[in-house]
């Protein structure tokens, strides 16, 4: 079955917008295209994050992820409403088994880089595990009507064969993190994330790359190594994650918003993870 609908992407992204920015600001200017569409970002729902060098309270260089903060809209949020972790606190916990809510928010907010910051959305372990620079997480329609149809795992597989990972539904949390991430690292080929139920989780190389040429379903049957035209920048395979490399920040490309729903279209009702 061919799914594409040619022109139905439209890049919102302004490379001369982000000259000068840091990381962290272009991590806004990607959120806020992403919000600008509330089919692709509802209010309050999805979050983003971006994964840079920084500096500690002390002047030490350490890895820090920038992730939104609970109660933040990607349609209106600035630089200051994400909060920074301190990644080599966070990655340990992808050799726990389990966590609950409460024991993970509580470790996550000795993680920050400074207690003032914004609480960290319940997905932060999500953007923290999956082993790209960037990385989004959003609830768009056209992507949810794949998600949460009756057979969307086996609708999935044939619209997008091995580019595609599916997930079975299991509300967020620690565990959900868990699976995402472990999943990415095993399907280097993946390009992105189905979360049953849910949404979708693409990541991306560093941000003034990551929004370059929309992907399109594979062509061809379950399983076929047959796949739609890639986007140049994910072919760069000698540098992509090796399984249970967690601190390998690899580029691959972003599908991100890769169809939309038609106008008027019903929205289906998904879980928001804000
Ligand atoms: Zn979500």
């Amino acid at each position: 079955m061919d799914t594409r609908t040619p022109g139905a992407t439209k890049n919102l992204w302004d490379a001369g917008e982000v000259e000068g920015f840091s990381e962290l600001e272009a991590l806004a200017y990607r959120s806020n295209l992403l919000g600008a569409d509330r089919s692709v970002a509802n209010f309050g729902g999805g979050n983003t994050s971006t994964k840079a060098k920084g500096r500690d309270h002390l002047g030490r260089e350490v890895d820090i992820l920038w992730v939104k903060g609970s109660g933040s809209d990607l349609a209106t949020i600035k630089a200051d409403r994400f909060t920074g972790l301190k990644l080599d606190e966070v990655l340990p916990l992808m050799e726990r088994n389990s966590m609950s809510d409460e024991e993970m928010v509580a470790y996550l907010a000795s993680c920050q880089l400074r207690p003032d910051m914004p609480r960290g959305s319940i997905e932060t372990l999500l953007h923290a595990f999956v082993p790209y620079p960037q990385v989004d997480h959003t609830h768009p329609d056209a992507v949810n009507m794949i998600c949460c149809a009756r057979g969307g795992e086996e609708l999935a597989a044939e619209c997008f064969g091995e580019e595609a990972v599916w997930i079975p539904y299991i509300r967020p949390g620690f565990t959900l993190s868990k699976q995402v991430g472990e999943a990415v690292r095993d399907n280097p080929d993946a390009r992105f994330v189905l979360l049953a139920k849910h949404g979708l989780v693409t990541w991306g190389r560093p941000t003034r790359r990551a929004t370059r040429a929309p992907s399109r379903p594979s062509t061809g049957p379950p399983g076929s190594s047959r796949r739609g035209p890639r986007n140049l920048l994910a072919d760069d395979r000698s540098s992509r994650p090796r399984p249970g490399d967690a601190r390998s920040f690899w580029p691959v490309s972003c599908p991100r918003c890769a169809e939309r729903s038609p106008r008027g279209q019903a929205k289906l009702r998904t879980r928001s993870c804000a």
